[in-house]
């Protein structure tokens, strides 16, 4: 398979979750396989997203299983978090990680380099000094967060700065209202922080259902979030007690000891010689491909976050393992972008797949649309004391019957909406959801319990 004049068939550009899937499967396949990673192997997700974010959503969650617990008559006082043994914990974990991709890439045959790698030509990339070439290069070098040119922001942290903070901050205030921001400020309002949110939208969750976002942004309230809407960031400054003071355009005033801007992360294209070899970029700096992840150079691909169709593991997974087949294999294995399932991991959860009342609405016409919702007290806080409350709702097709759309807000809604993902992708219809038997008492139990459409808005 190998062309003699290449050191590979394939280099990846970045071992995240693309690069070392692709890395891994195309090696299995007996295919020359390098990848050069400048940091530690297992890229956003393993050391600065998915995985330590969950940690730290888990550590939040105890905060209020403890306080919760008295209604069930547990008694004594409510343990203490210790932070430093946190983070030495998910450390711990997340370096036992790491050396599992190096061993999984190892065994699988792939060659990691260590180092900031570099385009020199269509064919050739140079990695310390050292020139590599190959017949296909694939750049999966992620995405950075995004900070956006106000005065004062080099003050502010981004997520990736939340893992190792020196204290929990008594007063944390987050700028955004994505899945970043949720996320973070329910975990740290969980592990005893003063939260503020600022947003500059009237919203939170851009692109959620209408449903979602509102009743999710009660939720957090709820649990202490203090949530600013139409609140849009002029400038960032020390304070004189040595906090920092946000100010908004209205000349609002905010103040805090940590302030995190969670305001998108934008694709790594830098210093990677992109451009000089003739890989085209569109405005928002994604590296532009076809539906193969052909870059505008024949021989250089992209694929995960750097091409940004939808900033996910799983998606940048489908899109490695899609690649390597097309590359090395029959071809056949095409990422089907419909009906991704995704999660919020706040407190509670939110949990959706397919498409927002207002999408279906567009596509299927108004009067198109039937919807099912409920909105209840889970069974778990009758007892508990807390105010929390789940949504559950159905969008369906009126004329084919087919579910379209399922969102809840509600305790591991992210664990739930994985199997109703594979019912959608199943192309169920609501009838099928009406005869499926509930798992009793379950709050998921409520998505096959509901029969009464909402009336017409
Ligand atoms: P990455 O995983 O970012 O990997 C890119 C790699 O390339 C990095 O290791 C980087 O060091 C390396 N690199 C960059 N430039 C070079 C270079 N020039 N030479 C060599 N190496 C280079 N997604 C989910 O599905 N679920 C979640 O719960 C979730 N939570 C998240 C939480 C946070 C805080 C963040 C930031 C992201 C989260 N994501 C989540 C998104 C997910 O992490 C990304 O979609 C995913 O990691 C993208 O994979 P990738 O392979 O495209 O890039
Ligand atoms: P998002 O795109 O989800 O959210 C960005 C937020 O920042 C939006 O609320 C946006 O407002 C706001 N914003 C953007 N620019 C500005 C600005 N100049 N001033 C003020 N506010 C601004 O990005 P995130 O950073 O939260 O996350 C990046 C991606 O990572 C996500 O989209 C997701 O794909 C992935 N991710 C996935 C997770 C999961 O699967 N659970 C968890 C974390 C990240 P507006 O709405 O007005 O545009």
């Amino acid at each position: 398979m190998t062309q003699p004049h290449f050191d590979y068939d394939l280099f990846l550009i970045g071992a995240g979750s693309g690069g070392v899937r692709a890395a891994r499967m195309a090696a299995q396949r007996g295919v020359r396989v390098a990848v050069a990673e400048a940091g530690p192997l297992g890229g956003t997700c393993v050391n600065a997203g998915c995985i330590p974010k969950k940690l730290l959503s888990y550590a939040a969650g105890y905060a209020e299983a403890f306080h919760e617990s008295a209604g069930y008559g547990w008694r004594g006082p409510a343990p203490a978090l210790d932070w430093p043994a946190l983070k030495t914990a998910r450390a711990a974990e997340i370096s036992r990680l790491n050396e599992v991709y190096a061993r999984l890439l190892d065994s699988s045959g792939a060659q990691v380099i260590a180092g900031r790698a570099r385009l020199a030509d269509a064919h050739t990339v140079v990695v310390n000094g050292e020139r590599y070439t190959a017949r296909h290069i694939v750049v999966a070098t992620g995405a950075l967060p995004y900070v956006p040119a106000i005065p004062g922001r080099e003050l502010a942290v981004t997520s990736d700065d939340m893992f190792d903070l020196p204290r929990v901050p008594r007063r944390l205030l987050v700028v955004g209202a994505g899945y970043i921001a949720c996320e973070f400020a329910s975990i740290f309002r969980g592990l005893g922080s003063e939260v503020t949110l600022v947003h500059r939208g009237n919203h939170l969750l851009n692109g959620f259902d209408a449903d979602v976002r509102r009743f999710v942004a009660e939720e957090m309230g709820r649990k202490g979030v203090d949530i600013k809407l139409d609140w849009t960031v002029d400038s960032l400054a020390r304070g004189k007690e040595d906090d920092l003071v946000l100010t908004s355009r209205m000349g609002a005033t905010c103040a805090a000891d940590v302030v995190l801007f969670a305001t998108g992360r934008v694709p790594n294209t830098a210093d990677l010689g992109l451009e000089q070899v003739g890989v085209r970029i569109d405005d928002k700096g994604a590296v532009v491909v076809d539906r193969d992840y052909r870059t505008s150079v024949p021989s250089v691909y992209a694929i995960g976050d750097v091409s940004s169709r939808k900033q996910l593991t799983p998606v940048a997974l489908a899109e490695a393992m899609a690649l390597v087949e097309h590359l090395f294999g029959a071809g056949q294995r095409a990422v089907d972008y419909e009906f991704i399932p995704t999660a919020v991991f706040t407190h509670p959860n939110v949990g959706t797949v397919g498409l927002t009342e207002a999408e279906a609405r567009a596509a299927l016409g108004h009067d198109g649309v039937a919807v099912y919702r409920s909105d209840f007290r889970a069974l778990r806080h009758t007892l508990s004391g807390s105010g929390e409350r789940t949504l559950v709702k159905l969008l369906v097709d009126k004329k084919t019957d087919r579910v379209i759309g399922v969102h809840m807000v509600g305790p591991d809604a992210g664990e739930v909406i994985q199997g109703f993902a594979v019912a959608l992708r199943a192309g169920a219809t609501k009838a099928i959801f009406d005869s499926t038997m509930g798992v009793h008492p379950t709050v998921a139990e409520e998505f096959v319990t509901l029969r009464q459409a909402a009336a017409e808005d």
